[in-house]
């Protein structure tokens, strides 16, 4: 046996795949079986396998300067272009960038410069954040802490309790609603239960608030209609920071350029970006934060002598030069409007098989999404264990499609952007006919 230990695995039971290539959206084992990649890897791989535009700009980045770090303020042309670029696109004022190597140490970073923030400005006391059920920021010890998920705490003695977490309700109506209750109904209970969050607690004591706008790992959650904006609309009421966690839904997912456009949420204070931000070509992500933040940290980093922050890996050339050749790649060829397009069609696709028995709901928005596999379609009640949604993603893979099983019985499918409707079709054929055997095995 491998002495791997497998992250996020059932280490009794792990997986015997080995995958051997990628090209295009699909991926190859070892014995040669093609498999469509439903879920561009961990939701990441938006440009697809073998691409040679982004592995020529790495191998000419590595050949002319294989690392530099950014201490001290040394930096690279790469790095400056990309902190740029970003800084350019996304729905924030003059935003600045601090580069890391995975979405949980940006919110990691995050955590920090909100601390950081609130001392310069003489409110030691503003450091909670509030998070919601069923969210999902990672698995360091302070990104696990925001994460809503049990299987990411248990065991591990989590939340931390110092990070001073608070949690507040997940917006998923199918899951969340009372019966007989309105979309509207729900958004007003569940913000009103965010506001007397926030009174209980004191807001002065309450730095942010995270979300995913659209939640992702946790089952592809997409809030109803008006919840951001009565979400918004509270926080600036109480002087709370909104922190866009765009991890999943950054560069084009959701049929828009980030997740906040598509939910109609204004100018965050904070976002975090990683994955597609390199098409998964090379582990690197930001964090960014409103011009506002990053001045108050400038004099008291002056008084310490330095901003006490970095990875070896910051700002890491070749991850520059990567992510600036996907940001490119996305550009040049429309890839945002191609994923609109396409994940249109992928969502109208995927709801021809709402009357199947198995399915409860089908959710999600642009190229990404879920169907949540229910033991009673009528009524929506849960699968008590995790078992058949298991068994309709093994039986997705033996018919050559890779895809997840989140959140207890959910399948997930966020496909690489460029995929295109005939083999959106492909994967819809797969999944019928998985789900079709799935129905069998649950009967
Ligand atoms: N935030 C969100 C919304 C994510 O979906 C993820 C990973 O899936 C993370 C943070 C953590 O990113 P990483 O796995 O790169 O640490």
């Amino acid at each position: 046996m491998s002495p791997i230990i497998y992250p996020t695995t059932n280490l009794k039971k792990p997986s015997d795949l080995v995958i051997e290539r990628g090209d295009g959206i699909y991926i190859f084992d070892n014995k040669g079986k093609k498999y469509l990649e439903g879920m561009a890897g961990l939701w990441c791989a938006s440009l697809g396998y073998n691409n040679q535009e982004i592995i020529d700009a790495a191998n000419a980045q590595m050949s002319k300067l294989s690392f530099s770090h950014m201490f001290g303020g040394k930096t690279h042309q790469v790095g400056i272009d990309l902190a740029e670029k970003l800084s350019s696109m996304v729905p924030m004022k003059n935003a600045k960038v601090f580069f890391g190597n995975s979405g949980s140490d940006a919110n990691d970073t995050h955590i920090k410069i909100l601390r950081y923030y609130f001392n310069a400005i003489g409110k030691p006391q503003k450091y909670k954040i509030i998070a919601r059920e069923r969210s999902y920021h990672g698995v360091t010890i302070a990104s696990a802490s925001l994460t809503g998920l049990p299987v990411n705490h248990t065991h591990f003695d989590l939340p931390f309790d110092a990070l001073g977490v608070l949690r507040t309700d997940a917006p998923h109506y199918y899951r969340g609603a009372q019966p007989q209750e309105s979309e509207t109904e729900f958004v007003n209970r569940i913000t009103n239960n965010l506001e007397q969050l926030i009174i209980k607690e004191g807001p002065e004591t309450i730095a942010a608030f995270i979300v995913e706008p659209i939640t992702g790992a946790s089952g592809v959650i997409v809030p109803p209609q008006g919840y951001y904006e009565k979400v918004q609309a509270i926080l600036a009421k109480y002087d709370i920071l909104f922190w866009a966690d765009e991890v999943i839904t950054g560069f084009g997912r959701t049929g828009n350029d980030f997740g906040s456009t598509t939910m109609g949420i204004k100018t965050p204070d904070l976002m975090t970006l990683a994955k597609q931000l390199s098409s998964a070509y090379f582990p690197i992500s930001a964090s960014l934060v409103s011009d506002d933040i990053y001045q108050a940290l400038v004099e008291p980093s002056n008084k310490v002598g330095v901003f006490g922050h970095g990875f070896t890996y910051t700002g890491h050339p070749v991850g520059c030069a990567v992510a600036l050749k996907t940001l490119e790649i996305y550009q040049r060829d429309n890839i945002f409007d191609h994923a609109a397009d396409v994940g249109e069609y992928m969502q109208t696709k995927l709801l021809t098989l709402k009357d199947h028995p198995l399915i409860g709901e089908i959710r999600g928005k642009g190229m990404i999404a879920a169907v949540e596999l229910v033991a009673d379609k009528k009524t929506g009640l849960a699968f008590s264990h995790g078992e058949v949604g298991n068994f309709a993603m093994k039986s997705c893979q033996q018919l050559g499609m890779i895809t997840r099983a989140i959140a207890g019985s959910s399948l997930a499918f966020c496909p690489p952007l460029i995929i295109t409707k005939p083999e959106i079709d492909e994967m819809i054929f797969i999944l019928q006919q998985a789900l079709d055997e799935t129905f069998i095995f649950a009967s």
